[in-house]
């Protein structure tokens, strides 16, 4: 799923479920912001890791038991990654969900591109098409709050 459109589901659902959006989209925001450019540098050979991964999701679980403040940061967090297995059961590669997994398995996907190569690649597929049900969703909150 495209970067802007995390943004705009973790918004979402914030406005929804009555969650501070700042530290929800943040979340949202942090496994790209940490596997991208640490995949551009050459500190890892994948776009999809640390971030994207099952297993530090799990460990950032446990912390938010000690500090429940977190909980908006980890809900973002967490829809990133539900969102991405999405867009690759949409777009035909379930296999690819083996991110989720990472450093458990190194899976290396059907489609691992750099931000820009990816997005190229990734206009006019199905999840392309997906993403407008989530732009949609935010029309529909902005609208109903201006109401
Ligand atoms: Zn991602």
């Amino acid at each position: 799923m495209l970067f802007p459109t995390h943004l705009v589901a973790a918004f979402v659902l914030g406005r929804r479920w009555d969650l501070s959006v700042p530290p929800l989209v943040a979340g949202a925001a942090f496994p790209d912001l940490v596997d991208k450019p640490a995949a551009m540098v050459g500190l890892v050979d994948l776009y999809q890791t640390a971030g994207h991964s099952v297993a530090l999701l799990v460990v950032g679980f446990a912390v938010v038991f000690v500090r429940r403040a977190l909980a908006p940061f980890w809900i973002g967090w967490a829809s990133h990654l539900l969102l991405d297995a999405a867009h690759m059961i949409l777009n035909g590669r379930p296999d690819d969900i083996l991110f989720l997994a990472w450093p458990a398995v190194e899976h290396t996907p059907a489609v691992d591109l750099p931000p820009i190569e990816f997005f190229l690649q990734y206009l006019w597929t199905p999840s392309f098409y997906a993403e407008f049900v989530v732009w949609g969703l935010l029309a529909y909150v902005l609208v109903a709050d201006r109401e």
